[in-house]
């Protein structure tokens, strides 16, 4: 598979990082996730940290201009000439028309919408037991899929910790800002006859072959 440029899309708990991960390191080609990028930044206290953080803890978007200059920037680099999967980026009208602007110049396209699809039931049941680990961001669960060690980081031996914005205020709002701003990207999607459901529940390795069968056009 080569040049496999892939929107992965999908509410807060959809199970988009899981899966992109899964996706990538198969494919060969990178997972952007702008969520991560800018956990790092907060993490690191750099500008775009400190601009980032209040918005990221209320659950808010932060404002477009800025994720747009990040993924700007990081399709420029060397590893994403041979394809990538957009995690968690676009969220909203305008960071989709933006990104499509940078692709059309850039002479390149998206390939796939991979919608990712669970209901609200399962989706604050997901995120109240999310689980991160503070140094490599590797996602746990405390009933699904918890640690060999309880608070110890498999990959890492990093602390295991709850996100800020997984806890149970900040989740509805993050789901509002879905439906409210994110949402209404599915239908801009499908008009572009990109779209790509996918059910995102059952297990992980099930889900991971249905968008390898998606993707690969099985
Ligand atoms: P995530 O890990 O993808 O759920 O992202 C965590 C938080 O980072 C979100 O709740 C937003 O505050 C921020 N964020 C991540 N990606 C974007 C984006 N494309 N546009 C605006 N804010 C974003």
């Amino acid at each position: 598979m080569e040049d496999m440029n892939l929107i992965f899309l999908g509410p807060p708990g959809a199970g988009k990082g899981t899966q992109a991960k899964l996706v990538a390191d198969k494919c060969g080609i990178p997972q952007i996730s702008t969520g991560d990028i800018l956990r790092q930044a907060v993490k690191d206290v750099t500008p775009l940290g400190k601009e980032a953080q209040g918005y990221m803890e209320r659950g808010d978007l932060v404002p477009d201009q800025v994720v747009i200059g990040i993924i700007e920037e990081r399709l420029q680099q060397p590893d994403s000439q041979a394809g990538y999967i957009l995690d968690g980026f676009p969220r909203t009208e305008v960071q989709a028309n933006a990104l499509a602007e940078t692709l059309e110049q850039a002479g390149s396209a998206i390939d796939h919408v991979v919608n990712i699809e669970v209901g609200d039931d399962e989706l604050i049941r997901r995120l109240a037991g999310r689980r991160t680990c503070k140094d490599c961001q590797e996602p746990y669960h405390v009933t699904f899929s918890p640690p060999n060690v309880q608070g110890v980081c498999d990959k890492c031996g990093g602390e295991i910790i709850q996100r800020k914005d997984d806890q149970e205020e900040t989740v509805r709002t993050r789901l509002k800002v879905y439906r409210e701003q994110t949402a209404p990207l599915i239908a801009y999607y499908e008009k572009r006859g990109l779209l790509r459901n996918v059910a995102g529940t059952g297990d992980i390795e099930e889900i991971f072959h249905s968008i390898l069968g998606v993707v690969e056009g099985r």
